[in-house]
């Protein structure tokens, strides 16, 4: 087997039967995803419209894509008639186009709120007190065509090991009481990559989200 194929097989096997792992195929090529696909694999993650779009016409009608990146208003239509879930939404004004997109495409789309909880600044995502105020304002609940699924958030990009745990810590108590705020349909909370993804899964997470370490370091990010 190949080492994109055997790197896989191992992450596959350290990650527990209740957690989804997303395999993160962006600025890989078809032949890379071919390989697992061929695997029996199915969930894909990326971040580029684009990308997604000319992957998406290649390859098996049956694979589940995520769409994982910051995803700009003006785009949201292309990939609507086909995403299984957008993973960063971040914005009203995001969440407003979609809706509006998945009502003309007369479909409901799942979702997931990011949730900024590094501490760099360039990371995307909603703070917990943005959360509350989107739902007590009623703003979200006039949102007939979006699913709310849960929560995604990306810890700080550190060596510290123990202020990664805490960002996904303080992530997983808000998911645990927001859910009843929400409701039944929120159940996912997506977070953990390559380098962080065990320390996600013990403090809660049941998505993770996996690129480099399957198929090597990408020249971008
Ligand atoms: C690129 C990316 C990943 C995968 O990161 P790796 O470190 O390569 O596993 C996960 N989540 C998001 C949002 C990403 O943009």
């Amino acid at each position: 087997m190949s080492e994109i194929g055997s790197h896989f097989k191992q992450i596959k096997q350290s990650v527990p039967e209740h957690v989804k792992m997303v395999v993160v195929s962006k600025f890989q090529p078809i032949s890379a995803i071919e390989e697992i696909y061929g695997l029996g694999h199915r969930l894909f993650g990326e971040s580029k419209v684009q990308e997604l779009l000319s992957k998406y016409e290649t390859l098996e009608k049956d694979i589940e894509w995520h769409f994982i990146g910051h995803l700009q208003t003006n785009k949201v239509k292309y990939i609507i008639p086909f995403i299984s879930l957008i993973q960063g939404v971040d914005s009203l004004k995001l969440l407003l186009e979609i809706n509006k997109f998945a009502q003309k495409n007369n479909k409901i789309v799942d979702c997931l709120l990011q949730v900024h909880i590094a501490q760099e600044e360039t990371k995307f995502g909603f703070s917990f007190d943005e959360l509350n105020n989107l739902y007590q304002s009623g703003e979200i609940n006039n949102l007939k065509h979006v699913r709310i699924c849960g929560l995604m958030g990306m810890a700080s990009n550190t060596d510290d090991t123990q202020q990664v745990r805490e960002e996904f810590h303080s992530l997983a108590q808000f998911f645990n009481q927001f859910k009843e705020t929400v409701g039944n349909s929120f159940q996912i909370l997506s977070m953990g990559m390559s380098g962080d993804y065990k320390t996600a899964i013990e403090e809660g997470s049941n998505m993770v989200r996996i690129g480099s370490s399957i198929f090597g370091e990408r020249n971008y990010n």
